[in-house]
């Protein structure tokens, strides 16, 4: 009979991708006695490019478990607005906050986000140029990493934070400066302008401080979906640079205000980037030893604004589990494997219950209107109201 793991055991775990999915899981895994995390990440170093972030009431709670949400700033949002993005006719508005001022909903940049995460994992902890390119399962229970370069590295667990990158939607995105826009009429509010196929967002996305000390910063978010038959054989891009010209020409029946914003962008600072929406997975574990975690297990499109918050919960969910059967003196084997499986199966049905809102009858592919609110009595407050710590809670009462 196989014996319990020893105190003085030690459990390896590789994480492959340092996007949050991938940080949050190091910070929370960090603070489990017995284990040795390393993060294999494919950049030359880490540099988030895109542009805004939204920072709702579940993204907070989490970066608060992990230790950082006193390090993540931005634009306060007053109100949402959705717009018809060629007359400029308001659809809806709903308020962008939620109870307590602390959880107060903000598009913050997102290098403030990477930067908050970073500051918690120690740089021996990230081994960077390994791109995860096989994994071999190995006879004694453990799975070996092969890296491009030719290097392996052999682990108790691995956990897949790779994010996904394909062909299907393209978004363009930039920061510019706020002065830049100073006079323009879509500075009041945080909004979403919506036309056939395409759709234009954009944000303030500093802090008062930083506006004050003429450093303020404005989002445009530009979503183009791409005829499947025309994409097919498209070169796969992210954070490419892309002309203005290209840009505009997508959105030439939009308000003069947005062409104007568009148009204000200086040349060089728009990127492309390719986003996908699927596969839809049924199970996110393999083989005992195996799970993955945040974009790569669900990519959502960015459907619900929350996707950053989704990879951060199930980071530091997967920390909290296996701390548990650890701590339960079961063969290492063992506690693997029941981690792995109670976190599918918390996880899984989550996405699930996702997908199903998405492709109901008026979602449309995407969260709407006062749904996106924090509000108990919202629709969808088991999204933007959820708090991992106290499921956690939750759930641990109930196991034995
Ligand atoms: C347009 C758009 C807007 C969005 N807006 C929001 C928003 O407002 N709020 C929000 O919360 N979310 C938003 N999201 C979603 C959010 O950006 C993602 O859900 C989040 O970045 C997922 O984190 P991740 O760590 O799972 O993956 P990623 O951020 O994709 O990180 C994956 C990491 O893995 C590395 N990697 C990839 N392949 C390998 C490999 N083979 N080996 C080693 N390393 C590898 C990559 O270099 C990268 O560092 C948006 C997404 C899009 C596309």
């Amino acid at each position: 009979m196989p014996t319990p793991i020893k105190s003085s055991e030690t459990i390896r775990v590789a994480i492959s991708g340092g996007g949050p999915a991938g940080l949050a899981a190091a910070i929370a895994l960090r603070e489990v006695p017995g284990i040795e995390v390393t993060i294999y990440e494919q950049a030359t170093e880490l540099r988030e490019v895109g542009a805004g972030i939204r920072i709702g009431f579940n993204s907070w709670k989490v970066l608060e478990l992990l230790g950082v949400a006193d390090k993540v700033h931005g634009h306060k949002k007053v109100v949402h607005e959705h717009r018809d993005g060629t007359t400029g006719e308001l659809q809806y508005r709903y308020p962008a906050h939620y109870g307590e001022e602390k959880y107060h909903d903000i598009r913050a940049r997102r290098t403030v986000l990477q930067a908050a995460l970073l500051s918690k994992v120690p740089k021996e902890v990230i081994q960077l140029r390994k791109r995860l390119v096989t994994t071999k399962q190995l006879p004694g229970g453990q799975v070996r990493l092969n890296f491009e370069d030719g290097t392996s590295a052999d682990a108790d667990l691995l956990i897949g934070a790779d994010g996904i990158r394909s062909v299907g939607t393209t978004i363009w995105r930039c920061l510019i400066p706020l002065d830049l826009v100073k006079h323009s009429v879509l500075l009041k509010s945080t909004a979403f302008h919506h036309g056939p196929g395409t759709n234009f967002k954009c944000s303030i996305v500093s802090t008062p401080e930083e506006i004050a000390a003429g450093k303020g910063q404005w989002e445009m978010t530009l979503r183009y979906r791409e005829d499947p038959a025309k994409a097919t054989g498209k070169k796969f891009s992210w954070g490419v640079p892309v002309s203005n010209e290209r840009v505009a020409s997508h959105f030439t029946a939009f308000t003069p205000a947005i062409q104007e914003a568009i148009s204000l962008a200086p040349e060089g600072v728009w990127k492309e980037f390719a986003a996908f929406s699927g596969p839809r997975l049924e199970h996110i574990i393999a083989n005992g030893n195996t799970t993955i975690i945040g974009d790569a297990s669900h990519p959502l499109l960015g459907a619900f604004g929350s996707g950053a918050a989704f990879a951060m919960q199930d980071g530091w969910l997967i920390a909290q589990i296996l701390r548990y059967y650890l701590g339960r003196e079961l063969p290492k084997a063992d506690a693997l494997a029941r981690t792995l499986e109670l976190f599918d199966s918390i996880r899984s049905p989550y996405y699930h219950r996702m997908y199903d809102y998405l492709d109901s009858p008026g979602a449309e592919g995407s969260a709407k209107g006062s749904t996106l609110t924090a509000d108990p009595k919202a629709p969808l407050y088991w999204i933007f109201g959820s708090d991992i710590g106290a499921q956690w809670d939750e759930i641990r009462a109930g196991l034995p």
